[in-house]
């Protein structure tokens, strides 16, 4: 299925930042052994995984145009932003999301509304941008949607070490304060063809979207996967999760519900296309992509 992808009368754009090897899998996936490394490498190798054992990611956003909005998904990394934790992040000086946003026909104002699906680096760097030496929001229109718990949480974790999330400091804060947050629960319907539904575990109150109707539908899943590996075993946490445990029930959940149907699951981070419909597996799930 060629880009954009359509459901009803909704249509889905990736606007893709990056794509490439990042993180050595068995690091990032702290419970993955190198025996089940072994037994998964002929399907992993080389669309999922480097010949270096790097897992392959796309970092990217997701834009929903509906009959009535302009909606983004997450912002990426952004540029200009010290990451000094990620080489690969830091001080980026990037066209491309710009140049990918710019190729769907919309620009920065015309966006109505950005929901992070959580906050974390790689999901709010394009929330703001640098301008005359401060952090201002990239969309000038735009309402941002965040859920309640995380963004209390990464105040907090912010205020108590600005060193260890410093996203906070120049993504998140600035929109807070020029007033741009609309906090809502993970649980939530925003409009007819529009729903968050939570999938705590990634991170304290990770959500995710659904989007369309019955029958013509996608869920933008944001991180509570980040390689088809974890729909084989959807207890493999990953390094940066805040609760592993419950993020393997988010997975069983979600994909219980939603696998062997018609609905297109948009993923944040597998490799392109990212998009595709997990099926059952043994006592798990497997993904297909589109
Ligand atoms: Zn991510």
């Amino acid at each position: 299925m060629a880009d954009p992808i359509k459901v009803g009368n909704v249509t889905i754009h990736r606007i893709v930042e990056q794509e490439g090897p990042f993180f050595e899998m068995l690091k990032f996936f702290p419970k993955l052994t190198k025996q089940v490394l072994e037994e998964n490498r002929a399907w992993l190798q080389p669309k999922y995984m480097s010949p270096k054992d790097e897992l392959m990611l796309c970092i990217q956003s997701y834009l929903v145009q509906t009959p009535h909005h302009n909606i983004l998904i997450d912002t990426c990394v952004g540029n200009d932003k010290p990451r000094p934790a990620r080489p690969f992040w830091n001080m980026m000086r990037s066209d491309r999301f710009e140049k990918a946003l710019a190729a769907t026909g919309l620009g920065v104002g015309d966006i109505d509304f950005v929901m992070c699906t959580h906050l974390h680096v790689d999901h709010v760097g394009w929330n703001t941008r640098m301008e005359n030496g401060r952090w201002v929001p990239t969309f000038p229109k735009a309402r941002y949607v965040f859920a309640d718990r995380e963004l209390e949480f990464w105040t907090k974790r912010n205020k108590d070490d600005a060193a260890q999330c410093p996203w906070v400091t120049d993504s998140v804060l600035p929109i807070v304060a020029a007033n741009r947050v609309d906090i809502v629960k993970s649980q939530y319907t925003f409009n007819d063809l529009m729903t968050l539904i939570p999938t705590p575990g990634h991170t304290i109150d990770h959500y995710s979207v659904q989007v369309g109707r019955p029958g013509a539908d996608a869920v933008i899943t944001g991180d509570m996967i980040h390689s088809p590996l974890q729909a084989r075993y959807p207890e493999f946490g990953m390094m940066s999760d805040y609760d592993s445990a419950q993020a393997g029930q988010s997975r069983r959940e979600l994909f219980g519900r939603l696998c062997d149907s018609s609905t297109i699951m948009c993923t944040a981070h597998f490799p392109s296309p990212s998009r595709g419909r997990f099926v059952r597996w043994k006592d798990a799930f497997d993904f297909r992509p589109d």
